[in-house]
């Protein structure tokens, strides 16, 4: 059956964030041969709706106005709601980042729908559209499947694999004028971190510290690795609680969800907790003076030995890799 599907596009930094062409991906697979349009919304986004429709979008719907310069769940939803009620979709995709987790239950329980969150798999068997999604902290998946209504998921970024991009594909970005009510809270600044680098949730590569870091000194070798590997540094609770870090960078289930090519361990034990943000990314590396460490269980390479050596000489040999490529 093909549908029409919405999928929001997340802006950061004047740019579209990766998942939104992954959800782009996602929602033409939702859409079964049926309509994908691309939502923006933001103060001046319409320039960046043609790179939706690169993706993948056969059309971009854009909602601009300076209240909604910044994401407030309050502007963005009568924002969506607006453009929910001129398309009438039959299906959402969103990414399960911050501003997705935040969103997604409001829009949801406006339109009386349920929501399938942090899908990280999606296709159509059986003549359904069927979704991956990872339970008890990741150590079990379930598959969700919707027989009939109105498909709304958020989606995993790292999972589903963008469309190739296509320069040649054209298709309308259009404005929608939505007159966006006084909101209830308005955000007056935000303040970034100085050197952020490579988004967390989204790299490609992470390089992740835990205690056996030892200082925040001590997450300079694993920064220079990362760099190398043009990566992020995550860390543990436990680095976290040390002040060896900040918490931005926490990684588990009360930290950040990851899922990058490679995981890097250096210096964490491997608590469920951590591992409840980790265990599903593709290749894991763990970097531990303790044969017995959990974090091994889970590793698809694992390094026994001091991570203050380990990690240098793991530069060194990249470093020289990338010279001779
Ligand atoms: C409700 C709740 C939620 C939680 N949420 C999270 C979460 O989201 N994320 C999270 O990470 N934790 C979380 N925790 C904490 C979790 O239980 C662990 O305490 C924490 O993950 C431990 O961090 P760690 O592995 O860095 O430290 P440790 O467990 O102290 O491990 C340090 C490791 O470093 C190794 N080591 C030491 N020196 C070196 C060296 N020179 N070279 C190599 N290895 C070395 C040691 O062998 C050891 O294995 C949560 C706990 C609770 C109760």
């Amino acid at each position: 059956m093909s549908r029409k599907v919405l999928v929001l596009g997340e802006v950061r930094d004047v740019s579209l964030r990766n998942v939104s062409f992954e959800a782009v991906a996602a929602a033409a697979t939702v859409a079964e041969g049926g309509e994908v349009v691309g939502v923006l919304v933001g103060e001046s986004v319409s320039a960046l709706g043609l790179e939706l429709v690169k993706y993948g979008a056969d059309r971009v719907v854009v909602v601009e106005d300076a209240k909604l310069a910044q994401y407030t769940a309050d502007g963005y939803a009568q924002a969506l709601l607006a453009v929910i009620d001129q398309e009438k979709p039959e299906g959402i995709v969103f990414g399960h980042t911050a501003l997705g987790k935040d969103l997604s239950p409001k829009i949801a329980a406006r339109l009386s729908s349920g929501l399938i969150s942090d899908a990280t798999a999606v296709e159509v068997a059986g003549g359904n559209v069927v979704f991956t999604r990872p339970i008890y902290s990741g150590k079990a998946f379930e598959k969700k499947i919707v027989t009939d209504g109105f498909i709304f998921a958020t989606i995993r970024p790292n999972n589903i694999p963008p469309l190739e991009k296509d320069e040649s594909r054209s298709g309308e970005v259009t404005a929608l004028s939505v007159e966006i009510k006084e909101l209830r809270a308005i955000i007056q600044d935000v303040v970034r971190k100085a050197a952020e680098g490579v988004d967390l949730s989204e790299a490609k590569v992470v390089i992740s510290g835990g205690r056996g870091v030892k200082s925040a000194e001590g997450f300079k070798p694993l920064k220079e690795l990362a760099d190398v590997l043009g990566g992020a540094v995550g860390a543990s609770r436990g680095a976290c609680d040390a002040e060896y870090c900040d918490y931005s960078l926490q990684i588990g289930q009360t930290g950040k969800v990851v899922t990058p090519d490679l995981y890097i361990a250096c210096g964490i034990s491997g608590a469920i907790q951590h591992l409840a943000g980790m265990s599903n990314s593709k290749v894991i590396v763990a970097i531990n003076k303790d044969p017995e460490a959990n974090i091994f269980k889970v590793a698809d390479y694992g390094i026994v030995g001091d991570l203050f050596e380990v990690v240098p000489m793991l530069t060194e040999e990249f470093k020289k890799l990338k010279v001779h490529q």
